[in-house]
């Protein structure tokens, strides 16, 4: 018996020791890891709302970690790229905006509707402004509808509903695999693109993927939005925003007609906008702040084929200080979005160079700014990138990545597109995971981050989220991402659950390190 123990305690040994070894590692890992979220995401970077003293703390913190963990700038030898933004606060005259028709209504500020422009101005006016209904206010021919067909909208305010046909419909567009003419941005752009003065997205809680207070909070002061010198925004519409159901209701109410049943129609197959025959009398005081901002990027050098990049991004920016919860806090501290991302996105780096042999693509950590307001950082990015887009094989775009519980499965969107599907199954085996794609983007969730303006340029991106095979069933995340999205109790708590976020860290930063070390970069099917 005796014998048996030594000979079990010394086959043993070599085993402890190892796993020891590889346990002590990931707590380091783990402790880096909180430390870095805990201080991103703490009172005194106050919500790292861009061009405020808050932005200056942040993006320096992110270079201070990039020097320190010894990647090289990113911008011709700078590790900022700066652009300029214009920072709106809109408040209709009154609180409200007067419209007429068979009867009298009023929209009221923040309660009917959440407006807002992008023009450099200090008043807009658009008096006796027609409003016209256009369901979806979309125009795709390849699905062969055109809310548009056979009006004019020019100078007028459009309705557009939030999502798209397919979201009623699952034989329309892809059905609840959203495309992008569901998101409320497209709506915006299409209605600069056809004259209109102005577009309101219906809101709906389910269609949009969040309820009316992320359409409040998000714009409630400081909207954000690319300035050109050249136009002044003078050509950008003069007011975009959100408008409640209610809001809409009184319209339809005003114009006498009948708002249900213009919502079924607009979910069927040759809807027609119309007009509602309203004068709306817009009146708006703006405040605007024409600044500056920053992206911030750092570096590591490829080999062979160091002129061409996989790019790994996190923005940087939150919402900052605004309404206050029903606790009296008003710091937005976004510790899961986007502090969890920001510490992955350093995390990322100070794996590569722990890498044995260098990636043979130039990896770009890049930390962008003003995603909430409109993904606008990376679109900038994507205009003037420090490699060509065409150089550049795949984003990787770590958002809101903790906390989260470990999981057996991994679920994947953007799936089906690029041959980045092969390299997320392949990372995914490698740590004993499997992948489930996900092909119902009814949320919209593919578009609402930084590695689509990626995408729209032909860089091959996916969208990565928390599994549902959860391995410890009896300890679940105590903060699931809807209930902490985009309000001030995102916060970091030492009982976060981040062994799942770190499985699913070094699952995407794999993959990014197969994309940099392909023969070829990722192909689109
Ligand atoms: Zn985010």
């Amino acid at each position: 018996m005796k014998k048996l123990f030594v000979l079990l305690a010394v086959f043993l040994l070599p085993a402890f020791s190892a796993a020891q070894a590889v346990h002590t590692t990931l707590q380091q890992e783990e402790a880096l890891l909180r430390d870095w979220i805990k201080t991103i995401s703490s009172d005194e970077f106050g919500g790292r709302k861009p061009m405020t003293p808050y932005e200056e703390k942040t993006i320096n913190y992110m270079v201070d970690q990039m020097k320190a963990l010894g990647l090289k700038p990113a911008f011709n030898g700078s590790w900022f790229q700066p652009f300029k933004m214009i920072a709106t606060t809109c408040k209709p005259v009154g609180d409200k905006f007067r419209v007429k028709g068979k009867k009298k209504t009023e929209l009221i500020h923040k309660e009917d509707m959440m407006v807002w422009t992008a023009r450099a101005t200090d008043k807009v006016k658009l008096p006796s402004a027609e409003i016209v209904f256009c369901g979806f206010g979309i125009d795709a021919p390849e699905f062969n509808w055109n809310d548009f067909d056979g009006i004019d909208v020019k100078g007028k305010i459009i309705i557009a509903m939030v999502n798209e046909p397919g979201y009623y419909n699952s034989s329309l567009f892809r059905g609840k695999n959203m495309t992008y003419y569901g998101r409320w941005l497209y709506k915006f752009e299409q209605a600069k693109r056809m004259g209109a003065a102005g577009c309101l997205v219906l809101h709906n809680t389910e269609a949009a993927g969040y309820g009316w207070h992320v359409c409040v909070n998000g714009h409630i002061e400081s909207n954000l939005a690319l300035y050109d010198e050249d136009t002044n925004n003078s050509d950008a519409l003069a007011i975009k925003g959100w408008l409640h159901e209610k809001g809409c209701r009184k319209l339809f109410a005003a114009a006498g007609m009948d708002f249900e049943a213009a919502l079924e129609a607009a979910k069927k197959p040759g809807f027609k906008a119309f007009s509602l025959n309203l004068k709306c009398d817009v009146d708006m005081d703006v405040e605007y702040n024409i600044d500056q901002t920053c992206n911030v990027a750092g570096m590591i050098e490829g080999t062979d084929l160091k002129d061409e990049c996989v790019v790994f991004n996190a923005h940087w920016d939150h919402l900052g200080i605004g309404l206050p919860d029903d606790r009296g806090d008003s710091i937005y501290n976004g510790a899961s979005d986007n502090a969890s991302a920001m510490a992955a996105l350093l995390f990322a780096a100070k794996k590569s160079f722990e890498m044995p042999v260098k990636p043979r693509r130039t990896l770009i950590f890049l930390s962008a700014s003003s995603e909430e307001s409109g993904m606008f950082g990376s679109q900038y990015y994507c205009e003037h990138p420090a490699f060509p887009m065409e150089k550049t094989a795949a984003c990787i775009n770590f958002e809101s990545v903790g906390p989260a519980e470990l999981t057996h499965d991994i679920s994947v969107m953007g799936g089906g597109a690029c041959e980045l599907d092969n390299y997320i199954v392949e990372a995914a085996a490698a740590q004993g995971r499997y992948v489930f794609f996900k092909y119902d983007n009814s949320d919209g969730w593919f578009f609402r981050s930084d590695h689509f303006n990626f995408v729209k340029k032909g860089v091959p991106a996916l969208v990565i989220e928390n599994g549902k095979d959860i391995v410890d069933p009896s300890r679940p995340n105590k903060y699931p991402y809807k209930s902490i999205y985009h309000r001030p109790i995102d916060e970091y708590h030492d009982d976060w659950d981040i062994e799942g976020m770190i499985a699913n860290i070094n699952l995407m930063f794999s993959m990014g390190i197969r994309a940099a070390n392909s023969d070829k970069a990722p192909r689109w099917y």
